[in-house]
């Protein structure tokens, strides 16, 4: 069996005062995959990803990257592997133009100038930005500072990344030039986990599915299979997908022969329909 990217084994985190925000989370992630962290605000899924890559210190628990267990003295290179997109880019953007940003990661790598410059380029020039190299981040518009919070990343070079809530806040537009980026990063093979409320976006993006519930996992699969599983979904208080109610509907009012082949897409629906 392959080894995982990342073992995470009995993770608990106490923010100390009384709340337990992990409480005894375990998950394997291989590389490629495209993970959704789902559940209700305080589930704890933020808390999950800053103990993940770091920034957070467990009060119990170990993580293990690419088979080695991650101490104090490998702890840069957890960090360096494992980036987020923060939900809001104004906590993550620090420096005073895009390309200072941006270049600010790799600069702290302390890799060669040369080698910043060609990093900060290609990562402006994948998110399309850069034209604004010069800009001040902080006047740039909502969806622009994404896009600069998504080069900080890219610019890292890190092995995962981490999204947390991507499109809370961004217009539709935006939204879907966020959703063309994450399936860019998905075909190239960067192994995903993004936090999100939208379950449309999960059931159409996501293999597999890690659903939260106070400072746990409660459950892990397809997208596919979470979203029938009618306990899970009341535990977490998590709707289904449009499509999955709208094929539910269609079955039960005998308009469409029920195969259990869920469609993807309304797309994939309406073939089904048209061969009908
Ligand atoms: P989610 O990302 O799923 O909304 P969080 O990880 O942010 O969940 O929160 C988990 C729990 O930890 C919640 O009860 C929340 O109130 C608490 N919490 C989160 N951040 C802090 C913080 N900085 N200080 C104190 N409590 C926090």
């Amino acid at each position: 069996m392959e080894e995982p990217i990342l073992k995470i084994r009995d993770l608990y985190y106490d923010y100390g005062n009384g709340t337990t925000a992990l409480n005894g989370v375990s998950v394997d992630i291989y590389e490629g995959e495209k993970i959704a962290v789902i559940g209700s605000n305080g589930a704890g899924k933020s808390t999950f990803f800053l103990t993940t890559n770091g920034v957070l210190k467990p009060d119990q628990g170990e993580i293990s990257y690419r088979g080695t267990i991650i101490n104090k003295k490998n702890l840069k290179e957890l960090r360096k592997n494992i980036g987020i997109v923060f939900q809001e880019a104004d906590n993550q953007i620090i420096a005073s133009t895009v390309m200072a940003e941006v270049g600010f990661g790799p600069m702290n790598l302390k890799l060669p100038k040369k080698e910043v410059l060609k990093r900060v380029e290609e990562a402006l020039t994948y998110m399309n930005i850069l034209d604004y190299k010069d800009r001040p981040p902080h006047y740039l518009s909502g969806g622009e500072k994404k896009r600069v919070s998504i080069a900080d990343i890219i610019a890292m070079k890190s092995e995962i990344i981490i999204f947390d809530e991507p499109t809370a806040g961004l217009d539709p537009l935006n939204a879907q030039m966020l959703e063309e980026v994450l399936d860019k990063l998905g075909s190239e093979g960067k192994t995903m986990l993004i936090s999100t409320h939208d379950v449309d976006f999960v059931y159409r993006w996501a293999e597999r599915a890690i659903v939260f519930w106070q400072g746990k996992i409660i459950a892990d699969g397809t997208p596919l299979e979470i979203f029938q599983n009618k306990e899970v979904l009341k535990q977490a208080n998590l709707k289904r997908p449009t499509i999955i109610e709208v094929y539910d509907l269609l079955v039960e009012k005998h308009l469409l022969e029920d195969t259990k082949a869920y469609p993807i897409s309304i797309q994939a629906l309406r073939e089904m329909l048209g061969n009908m």
